[in-house]
């Protein structure tokens, strides 16, 4: 699938947007997901309460959520290689 310039189903920017890891993303959501789908020390809450709305203020945790309700999903292999 190339590229296209579209809306990110994650963070609702328009910008170059693929489909990865489920859902069609843009590279800075893309790389967001790849580098804390691995984080052993993730959040397991939100970090700034009431605070995360506005486009690109969320917290780790709160993009994390917007890329698993977007339908994002670790690859598979990633468990079985663990
Ligand atoms: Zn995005
Ligand atoms: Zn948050």
């Amino acid at each position: 699938m190339s590229p296209a310039f579209e809306i990110c189903t994650v963070c609702e920017v328009r910008a170059n947007v693929e489909l990865r890891y489920g859902a069609v993303c843009c590279n800075a959501c893309r790389i967001f997901f790849y580098r804390n789908f691995r984080s052993l020390d993730f959040p397991s809450e939100c970090q700034t309460p009431g605070q995360c709305h506005d486009n690109w203020k969320w917290c780790e945790y709160c993009h994390f959520k917007k890329c698993v309700s977007a339908g994002m999903r670790p690859p598979l292999k990633y468990f079985l290689e663990r």
